[in-house]
């Protein structure tokens, strides 16, 4: 059972669900002599465990512990996006279905991201042919590596960043390459350290902007050079923007759909998890050249063999209806985030670069370096559940991140406990 609990722990890093049933499978004591760790082929170890699993399951059954650790904010789907799926199930819509999603969803993508990234790459509105629904971000990024890499190659990423990076590159038996990004009043991109990364066995640049668990948002300066970056050198660029509309200015961030030629090879993620609260939903679409259909329809119809009807139809109720709920949801991050970054610069001992993006405080403590220990002392001596800096990889130690995507009281409070800690 431990080699279960390990391979699920680093495939699973970030996901709540699981992470809570690891106890129950690493509680089960295990009689068998046989070696299944060393019969488990060797792609699979090389899987890193999750920093963040590694706190929460330390904390997870905290009484009153107020949980900053994960990923997601605390509201609940609203009711109309549910009332879709309910609707898709009571009409008997429990089939299997296209690979590539249905075709009303399809267009309702295309039709969303002409409204809010304007024309698409050469011109006119974008067509449903560049989107293809995935279980989650997740699986878009799994399908995305498997489409630009394999053993032997590399894929450049900016750190500090999203675990899940690493972890799909690794179950794609390729390399990462941790380029750290540079932290001052707001996180950058030093492009002559991401050219220098480039080797000849490189593939991709990851770029997620905005980022996890920075905030880093690429201006469209850095978007052009890094798209010249690859241009140069016959790179995907593999782009993740799930974050792209949880700004506190403007509509949305900058957007490699504002640089970028119909030729360049670029592979956007996107989830419905952030914008409209369905974390748990799983569900997203990896937008791609429409050359690549075929090949992307049989990557999912060998992985998941596509996205259960019902929980399509709630996402196009989710993308046609929801403005309304994204903005409601945005005032309320930005009254936290105020909130949060106010009393911890008040402290005078936690430093960080304000977010104008996502839903995350990057910060570091004076005096505190091994932050893993100090994850695990503000569960039991602050009720607080931070995820370390060191789960983001190269720059990452040293810091921690919080997530602010909660209630406005509820931040106040973790604020509260965290600076009454700071100063007993
Ligand atoms: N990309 C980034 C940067 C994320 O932080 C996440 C989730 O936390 C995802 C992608 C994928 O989200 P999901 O698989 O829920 O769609």
């Amino acid at each position: 059972m431990w080699d279960l609990r390990l391979a699920c722990r680093g495939v699973f890093r970030q996901n709540p669900a699981m992470a809570q049933i690891l106890p129950i499978i690493s509680d089960t004591p295990s009689a068998s002599r046989v070696d299944w760790l060393g019969a488990v082929h060797s792609q699979m170890h090389a899987v890193v465990d999750s920093g963040i699993v590694e706190v929460f399951n330390y904390g997870r059954n905290r009484q009153g512990l107020i949980p900053l650790w994960v990923g997601e904010g605390d509201l609940a789907t609203p009711e109309f996006i549910a009332e879709a799926a309910r609707l898709s199930l009571a009409r008997g819509e429990t089939f299997y279905t296209y690979q590539r999603g249905i075709p009303e969803l399809r267009e309702t993508i295309a039709r969303y991201m002409t409204r809010i990234y304007g024309a698409a790459p050469g011109g006119g509105a974008h067509q449903p042919e560049r989107f293809f629904v995935t279980i989650g971000g997740m699986h878009a990024l799994q399908i995305a590596m498997r489409l630009v890499a394999g053993p032997g190659d590399e894929i450049v990423i900016p750190s500090p960043a999203w675990p899940n990076f690493d972890g799909a590159i690794a179950l794609a038996g390729a390399r990462s390459v941790n380029v750290p990004m540079v932290s001052g009043a707001r996180w950058s991109l030093d492009i002559d350290r991401l050219a220098a990364a480039i080797t000849p066995a490189t593939r991709a640049i990851i770029v997620n902007s905005p980022g996890n668990p920075t905030g880093f948002t690429a201006t469209l300066a850095e978007l052009a050079a890094i798209l010249d970056l690859s241009r140069r050198h016959g790179l995907w660029i593999v782009a993740d923007e799930i974050y792209g509309r949880v700004v506190y200015q403007g509509e949305r961030a900058p957007s490699f759909h504002d640089v970028m030629d119909p030729d360049d090879r670029i592979l956007f993620l996107q989830t419905l998890s952030k914008n409209w609260a369905m974390t748990g939903w799983r569900i997203g679409w990896l937008e791609a050249p429409p050359a690549l259909g075929p090949i992307i329809e049989n990557a999912i119809q060998y992985t998941t063999s596509g996205v259960p009807v019902f929980i399509q139809r709630a996402a196009i109720a989710a993308i046609e209806e929801g403005e309304s709920f994204i903005a409601d949801q945005l005032s309320r991050m930005k009254q936290s985030r105020d909130i949060i970054c106010g009393g911890l610069a008040a402290t005078g001992r936690v430093r960080f670069a304000r977010p104008e993006a996502a839903f995350y405080l990057f910060c570091s403590v004076d005096g505190e370096e091994d932050t893993r220990t100090l994850a695990k002392r503000l569960v039991d001596e602050a009720g607080l559940g931070v995820a370390p800096g060191s789960a983001f990889g190269a720059g990452g130690e040293g810091y921690i991140r919080l997530c602010f995507a909660r209630s406005p009281e509820q931040i106040a409070e973790a604020t509260r406990r965290f600076a009454a800690w700071l100063a007993r």
